[in-house]
């Protein structure tokens, strides 16, 4: 077994990670688990490869632990791929998701279907031991953003109300998390990184 830290505080994150990563033999551990429950790591980096590394280098060698974490960015084409690499800060600080979900709404109000086009990207790096070096997974889905929240099933977190993947009439939100991790940019980074992850275990 090995141990890998999932260095995200984002409870939706998580759970996905852990479903993604099942099958392989490790241990899944919290930042909580390894005691960095508060510990923030400014994402500066400029890209989603920078971010990304920026976390796992610094978790690592705070918790010794081979350590895996996401950046995702969201780009909306009407809004000049907008919110970009800071989803999380679209429309100001101290917004609560909803309303930052809100602001999304209202900026496309005046934008048609067929032009709300949006894609998820998602990296995924880990670094620490026995990882020789920190590397970096890349996945993309292309969507849409709908013109009302649909989360007739489950509640998924984020923009996951807003965000319709294509090929789907419904959003993220309304998928069951086995179709969602199929299809969704974390999905599709974490299916290279199991298989980077099956090497370190076998090697
Ligand atoms: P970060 O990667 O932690 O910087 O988070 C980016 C932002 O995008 C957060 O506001 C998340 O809620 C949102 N986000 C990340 N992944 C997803 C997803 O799979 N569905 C919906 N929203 C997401």
């Amino acid at each position: 077994m090995l141990d890998v830290l999932i260095g995200t505080s984002n409870p939706g994150k998580r759970g996905e990670f852990a479903e993604l990563l099942t099958g392989l033999p490790l241990r899944l551990l919290t930042l909580g688990d390894v005691g960095l429950a508060d510990m923030n790591v400014e994402e500066d980096g400029g890209t989603l490869e920078a971010n990304s590394l920026l976390k796992v280098r610094a978790y690592s060698a705070a918790s010794g632990k081979l350590t895996l974490a996401d950046d995702t960015g969201l780009y909306v084409d009407a809004l000049g791929g907008e919110p970009g690499i800071y989803p999380a800060r679209y429309g100001g600080s101290g917004l609560t998701m909803p309303q930052r979900r809100q602001k999304l709404l209202t900026a496309l109000t005046d934008t048609a279907d067929a032009l709300r086009t949006a894609r998820f990207v998602c990296v995924i790096a880990l670094a620490g031991p026995p990882l020789p070096e920190p590397l970096t997974v890349r996945g993309v889905c292309e969507g849409r953003i709908g013109t009302q929240e649909d989360s007739t099933g489950r509640t998924g977190f984020g923009y996951d109300p807003l965000f319709i993947p294509q090929g789907y009439a419904e959003a993220f939100a309304s998928l069951s998390a086995e179709e969602k991790n199929r299809i969704s940019h974390r999905g599709l980074a974490a299916a290279q990184m199991r298989a980077v992850l099956q090497k370190l275990v076998s090697s």
